[in-house]
């Protein structure tokens, strides 16, 4: 092998420009040629590639987002999409793929790798952390961060007005980043798509916090859950309680990457290269109890990731 691309797909994440990095650091570090390819399968489509060098690299491992930018290609899902980026495969004389994205890419990933039998490699790269076969995707950990980072300044405001706060955050049909950030920040209620809820239960909770002198309540929803501000209107409307909604939304994807999750990219960067150096394909890399692991694209694919329900539990107890 002498030549692999790199691309990032689908949303971005903070700790993507770490992985592309360690992507390309490890790839020249072998001796190996590495070609950037921005805008993710669009870029792939339309040959916006070009080689990557050490200095390449530089300076980006503290940066959000990634330096060479994604892309949602609609093309990219149709055999005729695909064609064309094999002609670049060709053009270019790439040997092997990296894609940093989430189960989309991967999808994309796979159907190309199927197609043409280019190898290719996966690292997880989302904030919504909803990609089975790796404890983590980077990018999750600085999202929580940032939603817990919110918590604790609206929790101020919510503590001085005796008001109850409705945060709304990411995690499409999930509820990882909503746990994690609820049990963190010391929600009263966290709102999650995986567990049915009451509104009338919520309410009940709140009023016994307020009789015994609580001065403010935090209720964290997951945008899969229910939308904020219904919740708001809702409880407002059952309680009389002064309820404010704040929806974070982008202000979870960008900002600069957590220690974790740019340690987690150079570790992840680094496997994916020696999976695709090893000739194995079809691949992603990930975490499992600390220890970086791969398993197979298909897989990924075909299983669901769930949220651990004992730690939501654990969250319900710690709120009475
Ligand atoms: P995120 O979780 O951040 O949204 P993602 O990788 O799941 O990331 P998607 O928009 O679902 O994001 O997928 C990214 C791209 O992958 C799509 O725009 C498309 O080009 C490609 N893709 C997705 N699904 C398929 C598929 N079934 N076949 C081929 N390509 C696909």
């Amino acid at each position: 092998m002498q030549r692999i691309g790199v691309l990032t797909s689908g949303g971005d994440s903070p700790g993507m420009n770490a992985a592309i990095r360690a992507v390309v650091r490890k790839a020249i570090y072998h001796g190996l040629e590495v070609i950037g390819i921005r805008r993710g399968f669009t870029g792939f489509i339309e040959a916006d590639m070009e080689p990557m060098r050490l200095g390449s690299v530089a300076d980006i491992i503290h940066r959000g987002g990634t330096v060479l930018h994604t892309a949602r290609s609609e093309e990219f899902k149709s055999p005729a999409g695909r064609a064309r980026a094999w002609e670049n495969v060709n053009r270019f004389g790439l040997q092997g793929l990296v894609v940093i994205g989430g189960d989309g890419s991967f999808q994309g990933a796979q159907a190309f790798y199927r197609e043409y039998g280019l190898p290719v490699a996966g690292i997880p790269g989302t904030i919504d952390n909803d990609i089975s076969g790796s404890d983590y995707s980077i990018g999750f950990d600085t999202a929580v961060n940032s939603a817990v980072d919110a918590i604790n300044k609206i929790r101020d405001t919510a503590t001085s007005h005796e008001r109850t706060f409705i945060i709304e955050v990411m995690g499409r049909d999930t509820g990882f980043i909503a746990l994690a950030a609820g049990l963190a920040g010391g929600a009263e209620s966290i709102l999650i798509p995986e567990q049915p809820f009451s509104i009338e239960d919520i309410c009940d909770k709140l009023c016994r916090g307020y009789r015994r002198g609580k001065l403010h309540s935090i209720i964290v929803v997951a945008e899969g859950a229910a939308g904020g501000l219904e919740i708001g209107k809702q409880i407002k409307q059952r309680t009389g309680f002064d309820t404010k909604v704040t929806i974070l939304g982008h202000l979870q994807r960008g900002g600069t990457p957590s220690a974790f999750d740019r340690i987690l990219a150079s570790r992840l960067g680094a496997k994916a290269v020696e999976l695709l150096m090893s000739g194995a394909t079809g691949k992603m890399v990930g975490i499992k109890a600390g220890r970086i692991v791969d398993s197979d694209l298909d897989k990924v694919i075909a299983c669901k990731k769930t949220v651990d329900l004992d730690m939501f539990r654990l969250a319900g107890i710690l709120s009475i």
